[in-house]
């Protein structure tokens, strides 16, 4: 249910948890506000393209 999920920036390269973007309430870089963020589960890695 509430599995933290890892994401990392693709413009400034920092990475930040699924709560902490909830806590924003938006999917967005909490550094430096960039909306193309990948996520990062496992191996598996996606790009998520908030509009
Ligand atoms: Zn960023």
């Amino acid at each position: 249910m509430s599995e933290e999920i890892t994401y990392k920036c693709w413009m400034c390269g920092k990475t930040f948890s699924n709560k902490e973007i909830e806590l924003i309430e938006r999917i967005s870089c909490p550094y430096c506000s960039s909306k193309v963020i990948v996520k990062i589960r496992g191996s598996s890695w996606k790009v998520v393209k908030a509009v």
